[in-house]
C-alpha cells in the first residue's frame, strides 16, 4: 500500500484569487514547491483534491482548469517536484449550470474524490495526511480516517508542517 499527502489547491498550493483559472493569475504560496519536493523524496504520493465550483458556475471550463494544472506541473519541474494526480469536483448543488448542478458525492466536505484516490492508488489512510485552508478540507480527510491539518497562506507554513511529518517518520523508522 502507498502513503499519500492530499492537498487542497486554492489557498493551500496557490494564493487564493477567487475562481482562479488564468495562468497569469497563478502564484505559488511561498514554500509550497519545496514542500511537494520533500514529500516526493520521502515517498509520499502528492494528490490534489479540489472543489472547482467555478466550472459549475460557468466561469471557466474543465479544459481551462486542465491547462492550469499542466502549467503547475511544468512549474514544479523547476523544483524537481511533481504532483501525482489531481481530483476535482466541478459541481455545485445550487449554483451549478446544467449538468453541473448536482448534489454530488465529491464536493468537499464529502469524500468522493478522496475515496476515488484511495482506491486508484491503493492508499493506506493511516499513513496519509490532508492539508487545506478550509475546515471542509480537514473534515473530508477525517471522514476517511486521514489526519487533516488546516494551513493558510502564511509563508512556509505547509513546508514547516511537512518537514515535521517527514522528520518524525525518519526518527520512527530509524
Ligand atoms: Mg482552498
Amino acid at each position: 500500500m502507498n502513503k499519500a499527502v492530499f492537498l487542497d489547491r486554492d489557498g493551500t498550493i496557490n494564493v487564493e484569487k477567487n475562481y482562479l483559472y488564468k495562468i497569469e493569475d497563478f502564484e505559488f504560496i511561498q514554500g509550497v514547491p519545496e514542500a511537494i519536493k520533500l514529500l516526493n523524496d520521502a515517498g509520499y504520493l502528492v494528490i490534489v483534491i479540489t472543489n472547482q465550483a467555478g466550472i459549475a458556475r460557468g466561469y471557466y471550463t474543465e479544459e481551462d482548469m486542465h491547462k492550469l494544472h499542466r502549467y503547475i506541473n511544468q512549474e514544479l519541474i523547476k523544483y524537481g517536484a511533481h504532483i501525482d494526480a489531481y481530483y476535482f469536483c466541478p459541481h455545485h448543488p445550487v449554483h451549478g449550470i446544467g449538468e453541473y448542478k448536482k448534489d454530488c458525492n465529491c464536493r468537499k466536505p464529502k469524500t468522493g474524490m478522496l475515496e476515488a484516490a484511495i482506491k486508484d492508488f491503493d492508499i493506506d489512510v493511516s499513513k496519509s495526511y490532508m492539508f487545506g485552508d478550509k475546515e471542509w478540507d480537514v473534515e473530508a480527510g477525517e471522514r476517511m480516517g486521514v489526519l487533516g491539518f488546516r494551513v493558510d497562506e502564511h509563508e512556509n507554513e505547509l513546508l514547516q508542517k511537512v518537514k515535521t511529518i517527514v522528520e518524525r517518520e525518519y526518527i520512527e523508522n530509524k
